[in-house]
C-alpha cells in the first residue's frame, strides 16, 4: 500500500503534517513518499511536476495531494505555474471520475447561508465525468464566418460522451453508492441535448446490475434548484463534466466551511488523487492556524475508495465527528463558546480521538 504524498504549497506542508499522522496512527502499514509538485517543486527543479515526482506517483496506489499555488509564482511562464504541475498529474494519471462529498456537520450548520433545518446533517456525494463533455470536445473555437448574411465572429463548442465513457463514470457512481445509502440521481438535460439523451439511456442500461441501488434522473436546471430547496433528499448524484463543475461547486458551498471539504479524483482501477477542496491559502500559510479536516477527510476517502478499507475510513471520519462535538474548532469554523485551536492542535485532538 504505497502512497505518494505531495504536500505542496501555502498550507500544504502544515496540513498534510497531520493527515499523515492519522495515516500512520491508524497502524496499517503504508509506505509513504514525499515529492515535489507545484510552486515548491519549480523552485528545487525548474518545473511545476518533475519527473521524479511523476515517477513516484506512476509507481504509488495513491496519491495524497495539500494544495499548490501562490502570489510567488503568478509571474511565470505558464508551463511553469504551479497549476500546470495539477493539470499534468491529473492528466498523467487518466483520473475521469471526481468525487466530492458535501457533508454539514450539525455542529457547524450555522456556517451554511441557509436555514440550519434545510441542511443540518447533509450528506452528498457528487461524481462528476472529469476528461470528457464539452470541456473538451473538438472542435472547438472563434471564427470569423458568413452568418446571416454578415461576417461576424462565431463561438463554438462540441459536448459528446461515448457510451463508454458513461459506462465507466456510471459504474463508479453505483459502486459509490453502494457503500452509502443506495440512492442515486442521474443529472442530465436530454430534453434538450442528445449527449444527454444517451447518458440518461446509458445509465438505465446499467441499473439492472445493480438492483440494490435506486436509480432516479433529474434534469439538471431541477437538480440546481433542489440542491437549496431541499438538499437532504441526494445521497448520490453523478453527472457530466460541465453540470458537474457547477453542481458540484453548488453543493460544497452548502456547508459553507472550506476547510472541511474533501475530494478525490479516480481512475479505471480505483487509484486516485486526493485533495481538499480549498487552495493554498497563502494569506495565512506558516501561521499554523489552517484547518487540517479537508485533508485528514480526503485521506479517509483514499482509505475507502483506494484501499477498500471502509473500517479504517469510518474510524477516521468518526474521530473528526467527535472533535467538532467536542468544540474543537480552527479560525475559519470557529463560533464564539467553541475552543480555537492551531492545525497541530487540532491534528492531536482527533488522534487522541482516534
Ligand atoms: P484558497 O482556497 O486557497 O483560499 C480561500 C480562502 O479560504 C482564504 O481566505 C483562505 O485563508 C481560506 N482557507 C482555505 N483553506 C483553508 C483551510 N484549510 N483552513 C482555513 N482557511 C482556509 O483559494 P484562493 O485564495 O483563491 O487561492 C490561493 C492559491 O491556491 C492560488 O494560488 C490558487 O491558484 C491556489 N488553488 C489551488 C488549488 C489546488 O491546489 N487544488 C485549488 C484552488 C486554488
Amino acid at each position: 500500500m504505497k502512497i505518494c504524498v505531495l504536500p505542496g504549497d501555502g498550507i500544504g506542508p502544515e496540513i498534510m503534517a497531520e493527515a499523515v499522522r492519522v495515516l500512520n496512527a491508524l497502524g496499517l502499514g503504508f509506505e509513504m513518499e514525499e515529492a515535489h509538485l507545484g510552486g515548491c517543486a519549480v523552485d528545487a527543479t525548474g518545473s511545476p511536476y518533475p519527473e521524479a515526482t511523476q515517477k513516484l506517483a506512476l509507481a504509488a496506489d495513491a496519491v495524497l495531494l495539500g494544495a499548490v499555488g501562490g502570489p510567488k509564482w503568478d509571474t511565470l511562464p505558464r508551463e511553469q505555474r504551479p497549476e500546470r504541475g495539477l493539470l499534468g498529474i491529473r492528466k498523467q494519471l487518466n483520473l475521469f471520475a471526481n468525487l466530492r462529498p458535501a457533508i454539514l456537520y450539525p455542529e457547524l450548520a450555522n456556517a451554511s447561508t441557509l436555514k440550519p433545518e434545510v441542511v443540518a446533517g447533509l450528506d452528498i456525494l457528487i461524481v462528476r465525468e472529469l476528461t470528457g463533455d464539452i470541456y473538451f470536445g473538438q472542435p472547438r473555437g472563434i471564427e470569423v464566418r458568413d452568418v446571416d448574411g454578415q461576417s461576424q465572429r462565431f463561438g463554438f463548442n462540441t459536448m459528446h460522451y461515448t457510451e463508454s465513457e458513461i459506462r465507466r463514470i456510471g459504474r463508479v457512481a453505483f459502486e459509490a453508492a453502494r457503500k452509502r445509502n443506495r440512492k442515486l440521481c442521474s443529472v442530465d438535460k436530454m430534453n434538450v441535448l442528445e449527449t444527454t439523451q444517451l447518458w440518461r439511456d446509458v445509465m438505465n442500461e446499467l441499473a439492472p446490475e445493480y438492483p440494490d441501488v435506486e436509480l432516479t434522473h433529474m434534469l439538471v436546471d431541477n437538480a440546481a434548484m433542489q440542491l437549496v430547496k431541499a438538499p437532504k433528499q441526494f445521497d448520490v448524484m453523478v453527472t457530466g463534466n460541465m453540470f458537474g463543475d457547477i453542481l458540484s461547486d453548488e453543493a460544497s458551498m452548502l456547508t459553507g466551511s472550506i476547510g472541511m471539504l474533501p475530494s478525490a479524483s479516480l481512475d479505471a482501477n480505483n487509484k486516485g488523487l486526493y485533495e481538499p477542496s480549498h487552495g493554498s491559502a497563502p494569506d495565512i500559510a506558516g501561521k499554523g492556524i489552517a484547518n487540517p479536516l479537508a485533508t485528514i477527510l480526503s485521506a479517509a476517502m483514499m482509505l475507502r475508495y483506494t484501499f477498500n478499507q471502509e473500517e479504517a475510513a469510518q474510524r477516521v471520519e468518526g474521530a473528526v465527528k467527535k472533535v467538532l462535538a467536542q468544540g474543537f474548532r480552527t479560525g475559519d469554523i470557529y463560533e464564539p463558546g467553541t475552543k480555537k485551536v492551531g492545525t497541530k492542535e487540532m491534528g492531536d485532538a482527533v488522534l487522541a480521538a482516534l
